[in-house]
């Protein structure tokens, strides 16, 4: 039952999408396409005809314009949102709404008919496979096998009786399942700026889950948007791995079913929400996807999980009625939801949104046989062409589909943009990088200062700023020494290396040469995880030198702010390096970097000039051994002979602007250009 219902939804949809995508520019066909079809597939009565028309409306940039410049607008958005919640204004004042004021009307036009044509039922698959199966019992016994917590199971319950009611109601009362909108609330008032809404779909974000950058840049960046004045939702997945403090204060936001890809079932869609410094969370619940300790764990079950995460942040979306002028995903493990906006649900209310992508690391695409990826996300045949998905003629590709059909993409530094446009650092999405460079930049990472702010950082032995960091950073540095059972001296010049310990960070220049950097002045201090060869190494050289060299094999926040505290200087070597933060952490808390030139290392970090004294830290080019330890010979020289001047660098790195406020503003205009209606 579920399977028939599943299918024939997916196969209208897909009948209404059929326009084939080019291979050689699948972002410019689907919105005109999706146009034409809307209106086509509500071309019946003359009634659903008008209807239709903003249906098709919105698949048309320039007339999309209109009705979303309403939209920036805070206080006329505030009330349509409000009616979208009212539903027995909803269904009669239509006409009301179409008759007013100047661009207001077609908005509210646009969103209402919407729900009501039946393109636009077809074309919202889990709200409507929500609503409708939130009346049958089989959802019941659903809901009960997934045990949910109490509140949830209260929630439930009331939910099941609304939508019983609704089933018997007017169709147009289904919208009424979708709870009430909760809006985002602290907004700059006195900052007079555009309004846009954004929604963020991710795999991680601190502090609920964090394995790297992308952690901290899902963090911080919304916040700092709604600074901006930017509504912003961020979606995550509730991994079972979130830690027991966050899901207690998340609160039960609603729920529905949705079927996936061709797998004939209808899964389990929970809505947890946490609003957090005027920032929404929203995690999607599936016990089935979520419940692995780690959030990453093999390409095997990693497809399946996002691919229901994508699909289901869509779904979400729609389910709650907040329809974002732009979705913003992040890495592979979300590149599917600009796929999934402009086919399955193009004609679905959030199919109005711009897309953007965001590389934080080109390394991971999301690489798969195509079957599997299909029969997972169930999108259509014409995305798997060499255009789109498919990877050397046999492989599917979920990153790559994404840079297809995202209406922008970027990545974390400017360099970083262009070297993945070469062989040498394009992961072999080289080409497909260059033929999409048009809509290709890069916007530099910043840090939270909240979070990192050597002022206030409870982690560390003593607080200091920039006026005060040279008395207080031995302080620091001697504690450091003492927590890691290194000879507490604060004449030694000290290394530290944050980093996971993967191929890309460059630690097989590291290994070959600590024998010579530990030249008895120098102490070096490794924190991080990863492979096993590269953790038994940093061991062995922490038993071979014994009081001088540290490797704190574990992930632990408040030992990597004391180690940027306390380090003189912070090495990042890496291969490649998207942006890095680490040498971001490193200034800000008065540690000189020594990186490797590549990236956003090379975009940060100013090499130091000896002759006008000018520079962040010290660079070198190519990926050689040899040039790293030259590098941290300058370091150490200007360290031990000149240390003035090296006292001056590390209070001109503290002063150096590396919070977000310049990046957002970046993101910001990169929405409104998107978004100019
Ligand atoms: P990547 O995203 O490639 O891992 P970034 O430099 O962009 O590298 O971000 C790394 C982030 O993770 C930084 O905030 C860094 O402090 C943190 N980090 C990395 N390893 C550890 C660790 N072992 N313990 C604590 N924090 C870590």
């Amino acid at each position: 039952m579920a399977r028939e219902k599943t299918d024939s939804m997916n196969v209208k949809k897909t009948a209404a999408e059929t326009k084939p995508v080019e291979e050689k520019a699948p972002d410019a066909v689907s919105p005109v396409s999706a146009s034409k079809e809307a209106v086509a597939a509500t071309e019946k009565t003359a009634a659903e005809k008008k209807k239709a028309a903003p249906a098709a409306k919105k698949a048309e940039p320039a007339k999309e314009a209109a009705p979303a410049e309403k939209k920036a607008e805070p206080a006329k958005e505030a009330a349509p949102a409000a009616k979208k919640t009212e539903p027995a204004k909803e269904a009669a004042p239509a006409e009301k709404k179409a008759e007013p004021v100047q661009e207001a009307a077609p908005a509210e036009e646009k969103a209402k008919p919407a729900k009501k044509t039946a393109a636009a039922k077809k074309a919202e698959p889990a709200k409507k496979t929500a609503a409708a199966k939130k009346a049958e019992p089989a959802k019941k016994t659903a809901a009960a096998k997934k045990a949910e917590p109490a509140q949830k199971a209260a929630a439930t319950k009331k939910k099941t009786a609304s939508a019983a009611k609704q089933k018997e109601a007017a169709p147009v009362t289904e919208e009424k399942s979708a709870p009430v909108v909760v809006k985002a609330a602290p907004v700059n008032e006195t900052m007079n700026l555009p309004r846009r809404s954004v929604a963020f779909i991710g795999s991680e974000c601190h502090p609920f889950v964090k394995t790297g950058g992308l952690g901290d840049v899902m963090y911080a960046l919304p916040r700092e948007l709604a600074r901006l004045n930017c509504d912003v939702r961020v979606i995550l997945p509730r991994y079972a791995c979130i830690p027991q403090e966050y899901q207690n204060k998340m609160i039960y936001r609603g729920e529905f079913y949705m079927d996936l890809g061709k797998t004939g079932r209808s899964y389990y869609v929970g809505i947890m929400e946490y609003i957090w410094d005027g920032v929404v969370y929203d995690f999607i619940d599936n016990e089935e996807f979520f419940s692995w300790g780690n959030p990453y764990t093999n390409l095997v079950d990693d497809i399946p999980k996002y691919c229901f995460f994508s699909k289901a942040a869509l779904a979400a979306l729609n389910y709650m009625d907040w329809i974002p002028d732009v979705v913003h995903c992040h890495d592979w493990q979300a590149a599917l939801v600009p796929v999934y906006l402009r086919t399955l649900f193009k004609d679905s209310p959030v199919g109005r949104a711009k897309s953007v992508i965001t590389i934080h690391n080109l390394r991971f695409q999301g690489v798969y046989n195509i079957p599997t990826i299909q029969y997972w996300s169930g999108l259509p045949d014409e995305v798997f062409g060499m255009g789109a998905l498919k990877q050397d003629w046999v492989e599917g590709n979920m990153l790559k589909g994404g840079l297809a059909y995202a209406d922008r993409i970027t990545t974390v530094s400017g360099t970083y943009a262009w070297e993945i446009q070469t062989s040498e650092y394009g992961e072999r999405l080289e080409d497909h990088l260059r033929y999409h460079s048009g809509k290709l930049r890069g916007i530099v990472n910043g840090i939270d200062y909240g979070m990192w702010n050597p002022e206030t950082d409870p982690a560390l032995a003593e607080n200091y700023g920039l006026g005060n960091v040279l008395d207080h950073k031995m302080a620091n540095k001697l504690a450091l020494q003492k927590e890691l059972g290194l000879e507490q001296d604060t004449g030694k010049f000290v290394i530290g290396l944050i980093s996971r310990l993967t191929n890309q960070k460059g630690l097989d220049l590291v290994n070959a040469i600590i024998p010579q950097v530990l030249d008895g002045n120098t102490q070096v201090v490794v924190l991080g995880t990863g492979d096993k060869q590269y953790e038994n190494a940093f061991r062995a050289y922490e038993e071979a030198y014994k009081g001088t060299f540290s490797a704190c094999i574990q992930y632990d926040e408040g030992r990597a702010h004391r180690i940027y505290a306390g380090a003189d200087a912070l090495l990042v070597p890496s291969r490649f390096e998207p942006c890095g933060l680490t040498q971001l952490n490193a200034m800000h808390y008065g540690t000189l970097p020594i990186v490797r030139e590549t990236g956003g290392l090379k975009d940060t970090v100013e090499p130091y000039n000896e002759f006008n004294g000018e520079g962040n830290g010290f660079t070198f080019d190519r990926y050689e051994a040899g040039l790293l330890l030259d590098a941290i010979n300058r370091a150490k020289s200007l360290y031990f002979n000149n240390r003035y001047h090296w006292d001056e660098v590390v209070q001109r790195d503290m002063a150096k602007d590396v919070s977000w406020e310049k990046s957002a503003r970046q993101y910001k205009d990169l929405y409104l250009e998107l978004t100019q209606w």
